[in-house]
């Protein structure tokens, strides 16, 4: 599995647990916030994670050294060593 097919499958899934949580936390319980956030702190986690097959950098960070710049979506080519990210 590449790494965009995991990236893809990470948001297609927390987004459909995050809908149906929604729902529940409006029509039952203000509660089901509570793993709503849970979710998307292990989402963030998890897609922060993936790396370039190539250099092991995480493909959702800029360069190196700039720490606090996070992109949304995967490039086509890494950003440290220029690799094809598919
Ligand atoms: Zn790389």
């Amino acid at each position: 599995m590449t790494v965009r097919q995991k990236y893809y499958a990470a948001v297609v899934s927390w987004f459909g647990a995050g809908m149906v949580l929604l729902v529940l936390s409006l029509e039952i319980t203000p509660w089901f916030v509570v793993p709503l956030v849970i979710l998307m702190i292990i989402f963030g986690s998890y897609t922060m994670s993936l790396k370039c097959w190539r250099c092991g950098h995480p493909v959702l960070r800029g360069r190196p050294g700039d720490f606090w710049y996070v992109q949304a979506w995967i490039p086509a080519q890494c950003v440290s060593c220029g690799a094809q990210l598919k």
